[in-house]
């Protein structure tokens, strides 16, 4: 991308996480995707006139969780509004949600974006809000459908600051906002099924200008690579018009992924005055300072505090500690190995970070489907610090544990690859091989040193790598010494 260096582009994010109750926010109905359309509904889904809605008090706890976890004041006294606007997928005509007083106000997430320092990113709310039913357009001629199964599922509204200001950082956001929202297991975060939707206000000014430019808001961003690509092409269409004397307009566009490219959304749709007012249906919600107490004691510990753990118990790099952390299901998987293994956490999390996340991104796997227990993949480590096997031999017994399953103590007793450590036995292979390169010998004592790892690779291979190394090494510089 040609980012022009006397311009920074300012980004602020709207983000919408669906919320993973068992029923809906204002009723009973069960809270799932992939039914068939419209027999996951009731009348208060319908939005039937005379009916009545009731808060689910789990999407209040999850919304004080997610507040909590993101530094945010919890407002004890907040209150649902209505949003008016009229789509064919909102039968009552208008959107419960939060205005005024959201329930959550002045978080903070910090971030650390590759090869940059730690940032401070403001959140300026966050608030509970109920999902519209889909449009459907495919399947039948010169009509559409209305499935209203989506309407009534929870949503928590993330608002960020305008802190942002580049594609980097802003992958870097929302991939650290992902995580704690399943660490949390508030959310699945699942952007292409859009359970973990994003809008992005991009806009650009000069360096060193106090004013922010005019913004345009991006919608249809599905995944987090889109939105960094859709953030660098605004920043550049952005740029091309102040150059060329024109103005930057205020307006919603829509990211086209297969032609890479921002596109005004169409006029009327966007020509929104919600005329929002209080929620007459539902009191205002009171919380008890004890309740926020109460869901606080039973907060998981997140990212931030495990990785910082991870630094101080295990010594692990800031690379390492942070690969290890990305998801609970990580963190899970390295400790439940450490505790399996006397090797220090050191080499256990290269063998995670290395020979295993390597193997499952090749496959396209998740930690979560990894063929290799973690209570084998410990046992593994731990049969190279007890020198049962060697690091190469390891490496072959953790393919075949990928490949065939088993644990690491079947394959190395089946296929006879535990280590010699026996003296005798690796010396009868030292003199067998010393007897058949005289002339190597006397160059090694003549001052060509570096021959001693051909003797030791000779070894090696007679023993197909199963000699310990350390012997093998005391062994020859005894018997090479002149
Ligand atoms: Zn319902």
């Amino acid at each position: 991308m040609s980012q022009d260096s006397r311009y920074e582009t300012v980004i602020g994010l709207e983000i919408h996480t669906q919320l993973r109750t068992r029923s809906k926010i204002f009723c009973g109905c069960p809270n799932q995707f992939g039914s068939a359309p419209n027999t996951q509904i009731c009348p208060v889904c319908a939005a039937f006139p005379g009916v009545l809605p009731v808060l689910n008090r789990e999407v209040l706890n999850m919304a004080i969780k997610t507040g909590l976890a993101l530094h945010g004041q919890i407002r004890l006294y907040n209150e649902f509004a209505r949003k008016n606007y009229f789509y064919p997928d909102l039968p009552a005509g208008y959107q419960i949600s939060q205005f005024e007083l959201p329930i959550v106000e002045q978080g903070e997430l910090m971030i650390e974006p590759e090869g940059s320092p730690r940032k401070r990113i403001g959140i300026t709310r966050i608030h509970m809000e109920v999902d519209a039913g889909k449009n459907l357009h495919e399947g039948i001629q010169g009509a559409s459908w209305v499935d209203l199964n989506r309407t009534g599922t929870p949503l928590l509204e993330i608002v960020t600051e305008p802190d942002l200001r580049s594609a980097a950082e802003t992958g870097a956001f929302l991939k650290k906002l992902r995580s704690i929202v399943r660490y949390l297991e508030v959310c699945d975060g699942n952007m292409e099924e859009g359970s973990f939707r994003c809008d992005a206000n991009v806009s650009v000014r000069r360096w060193g200008a106090t004013q922010y430019g005019t913004r345009a808001e991006i919608k249809n961003l599905n995944s987090i690579r889109n939105v960094m690509r859709a953030i660098e092409f605004e920043t550049d269409r952005q740029i091309d018009r102040i150059e060329n004397g024109e103005k930057v307009i205020q307006e919603t566009r829509l990211w086209d992924a297969n032609q890479n490219l921002t596109r005004p959304m169409r006029g009327k749709e966007e020509a929104h005055d919600y005329r929002y007012f209080p929620e007459p249906d539902l009191p205002p919600v009171q919380l008890d300072p004890a309740r926020i107490e109460a869901i606080r004691a039973t907060m998981p510990e997140l990212p931030d505090d495990k990785f910082a753990r991870f630094q101080k118990d295990y010594a692990l790099s800031d690379y390492d500690a942070g690969v290890l952390t990305a998801s609970r299901e990580m963190a899970n998987y390295y400790e439940i190995a450490l505790r399996a293994s006397p090797a220090d956490p050191k080499s256990v999390a290269n063998w995670v970070t290395g020979e295993l996340l390597g193997r499952l991104n090749k496959e396209g796997l998740e930690i979560t489907q990894s063929p290799v227990q973690a209570e084998s993949l410990g046992a593994l480590t731990a049969m190279i610090h007890n020198n049962v096997i060697s690091g190469k031999i390891a490496k072959s017994v953790f393919a075949h544990m990928f490949e065939h399953g088993g644990t690491p103590q079947q394959i190395v007793a089946e296929q006879g690859l535990s280590q010699v450590t026996d003296q005798g036995a690796i010396e009868a292979e030292v003199d067998k091989i010393l007897a058949a390169h005289p002339e190597k010998i006397a160059q090694y004592r003549a001052g060509k040193n570096q021959l001693l790892g051909f003797f030791v690779g000779e070894i090696m291979k007679a023993t197909r790598g199963k000699a310990n190394p350390g012997v093998v090494n005391e062994l020859l510089k005894n018997k090479l010494a002149p």
